[in-house]
């Protein structure tokens, strides 16, 4: 690990985020950043002079690291040449006022412009003496769509031949990544030459570079781009400066500021330990964490429930095959237990998941992950800005370490490394009498889908993709009568952990419906892996098990789809039972009908490798279950 040096510089843009200058400052402070960058429409609107702003941003105890942008300055002919000179003049009195010492001149777009590298530098050498009279540096920065220059390579030529000490390039990782530029170019730049960095990743779209750029971009690691190549080669040169987000996302422009100021700070922290791990010898200056959390599925599933609503839920437990294996030592919390699936029950009257149950109804309030060691994780969570749960301290107990999920739900974390190994034998009373609770087949969580609105889906995939070994899968989009909703999985390599996130756009979607009517629960679907769904499936029937029921035509359509044979067929349509194939094998599903209002369960089987989660399905299944509510 590096040896720690001064910490790390992080800033942001003041257009990446929501709300007034105020707001602004308020959330870019409070989410831990060394400093911004400051765009001057953000306070033409902000009562008072410059020389105010610059004190308002130190009053929240931020610096004001880069101003930004000066536009359509180099290759001009005369009189556009001394005007824009002219200009520069006049921004340089304004950057005096606000304190800050360096500009960003992005290459030109105007049609005036003059090619010719040489020419560029000379304009760059000459507004370098100007500037160096005024204590003001000069960062070059190359826009991906500059009319001349639209490459660092050409930019960093520029700034090589107007060798001026107060002339340097800004480097951003949307303009080189963006044109898919081989970031390992940068790392023959000297770092000192290297005024200023940008950060910024983008979802891959093929579309103009310039509509792209302005309303796409997201936090690194939120999209597609090699952001974490990019940094490597800029650590490489010595660069050592701050690292600031860029962002221009339309989505963020109105999302609550401290989410999105927190979700960047967490992807800057990310990034850099990213970075650390694969330039093992460069010292950087990032304080050490352990690394990503590798997850071997789930401990236990736990309901908040009611006395009343709970019989019900036991009901269906039952009729899945659970077992009704333990009782908390202290608490009323019942232990169902099937293969390698614990769910609880918890039924207490004060407490978190009493409050859980008094804002959301019987509902998923809390999980926890097996993961190789639980206080690592906890330390690496909340080096990444994750709230930790402070849980009550009780003899006899565990103390499981937690942290606030999706929803503000908790996710414990289990090791057998620790004498949370014992969690069962500890915290529980076993029922007498069971078996070995081999049900109706069920063998463990298959994965759990959580309902969140839309805007959420990038901060909680980063939360998830930062803290644990976890790889994100492309969208999809779901097809819901009532309007779209993406869904994209994380999931690791062994497949022990798999979520879903389903980002909701409305309240016509049954996922929409479900956060309104559930007034924000995560959790609408539990699946459960068997072996061999056709005997599960007949198990479940004997049990009572009241499956989902598929339409007539879902069964055409899937037997012409894939070519089916009729018995087959017969089969699954018999069974409710839902099909898929990809490239590796295939897929079977069994759905609960929707229960206690909006949750429901499902049953998978994963035949050959099949890595998806049947989406082509979705929309079938989400009709029947609208059929279903009505
Ligand atoms: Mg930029
Ligand atoms: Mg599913």
């Amino acid at each position: 690990m590096q040896t720690m040096q001064t910490a790390l510089k992080t800033s942001i843009a003041t257009v990446s985020i929501a709300g007034d200058f105020r707001e602004k400052l308020a959330a870019i402070s409070r989410a831990g950043y060394t400093g911004i960058e400051i765009f001057e429409q953000d306070f033409v609107g902000y009562d008072g002079s410059p020389v105010d702003v610059g004190w308002l941003v130190g009053d929240f105890g931020l610096e004001v690291m880069l101003f930004q942008p000066f536009r359509d300055f180099e290759g001009l002919p005369e009189p556009y040449r001394s005007r824009a000179f002219d200009r520069a003049e006049r921004k340089f009195d304004l950057m005096n006022d606000l304190g800050v010492d360096l500009v960003l001149v992005c290459s030109n777009i105007s049609p005036a412009a003059l090619g010719g590298i040489d020419r560029a530098a000379d304009d760059f050498a000459e507004l370098g003496e100007r500037a160096k009279a005024k204590n003001i540096r000069i960062g070059y920065e190359a826009l991906a769509w500059g009319r001349h220059i639209n490459d660092h390579r050409d930019a960093w030529e520029v700034v090589r031949r107007a060798n001026h000490s107060n002339v340097g390039i800004i480097l951003d990782s949307f303009h080189t990544l963006g044109r898919k530029i081989d970031p390992d170019t940068i790392r023959s730049i000297p770092g000192d030459k290297i005024f200023f960095v940008q950060l910024a990743d983008a979802p891959r779209i093929d579309m103009d570079l310039f509509y792209w750029s302005r309303h796409f971009r997201n936090m690194p690691g939120e999209g597609d781009l090699a952001v974490v190549d990019f940094m490597r080669a800029v650590a490489a040169t010595g660069y050592d400066g701050p690292l600031s987000l860029e962002i221009f996302n339309d989505q963020f422009r109105g999302g609550s500021p401290l989410t999105i100021a927190r979700d960047g700070h967490r992807s800057l922290i990310s990034l850099m330990d990213d970075v650390c791990r694969l330039e093992p010898d460069i010292r950087l200056n990032v304080a050490p964490m352990p690394p990503r959390s590798r997850c071997h599925g789930f401990e236990f599933i736990e309901f908040t429930s009611n006395e009343h609503e709970a019989e019900g839920l036991a009901a269906i437990l039952k009729a899945l095959g659970f077992e009704l294996a333990g009782h908390h030592v202290a608490k009323q919390v019942a232990r169902w237990c099937q293969g390698d699936i614990n769910i609880l029950v918890n039924t207490e009257e004060t407490g978190f998941a009493h409050s859980a149950y008094q804002a959301h109804g019987t509902s998923v309030c809390d999980m926890a992950l097996r993961v190789d060691n639980a206080s690592d994780t906890i330390a690496r969570a909340g080096e990444l800005g994750a709230e930790i749960v402070k849980t009550a301290d009780i003899a006899g107990e565990l103390l499981i370490p937690a942290i606030k999920g999706v929803g503000g739900g908790i996710v414990h974390f289990v090791d057998h490394e620790s004498e949370l190994a014992t969690l069962w034998e500890v915290d529980f009373t076993p029922v007498d009498g069971t078996t070995l609770f081999e049900g109706a087949g069920l063998r463990s969580v298959d994965h759990l889908a959580q309902t969140m609105k839309y805007e959420e889906m990038l901060t909680w995939t980063l939360f998830y993709t930062s803290i644990f070994d976890l790889d994100k899968v492309a969208m999809v989009d779901v097809v819901d009568p009532g309007g779209l909703v993406r869904s994209r999985a994380i999931q690791n390599t062994s497949g022990k952990l798999r979520i879903t996130l389903n980002g909701a756009e409305n309240q016509n979607t049954l996922a929409g419906r479900f956060i309104s009517q559930t007034f924000g629960a995560t959790v609408q679907h539990i699946a459960f892996g068997c072996e061999d769904i056709f005997v599960t499936a007949q198990q479940l029937s004997e049990r009572g098990f009241a499956a989902l029921s598929m339409s007539a035509n879902y069964y055409d359509d899937l037997g012409a789809r894939f070519g089916l044979e009729e018995s087959f067929l017969n089969r699954l349509r018999d069974m409710n039972i839902l099909y898929d194939e990809d490239d590796k094998g295939s897929f079977f599903q069994l759905y609960s009908r929707a229960w206690g209002g909006e949750l429901f369960f499902e049953i998978v089987q994963r035949v050959e490798g099949y890595q998806g989660y049947g989406a082509p399905n979705a929309p079938f299944r989400i009709a029947a279950q609208k059929r279903e509510l009505g």
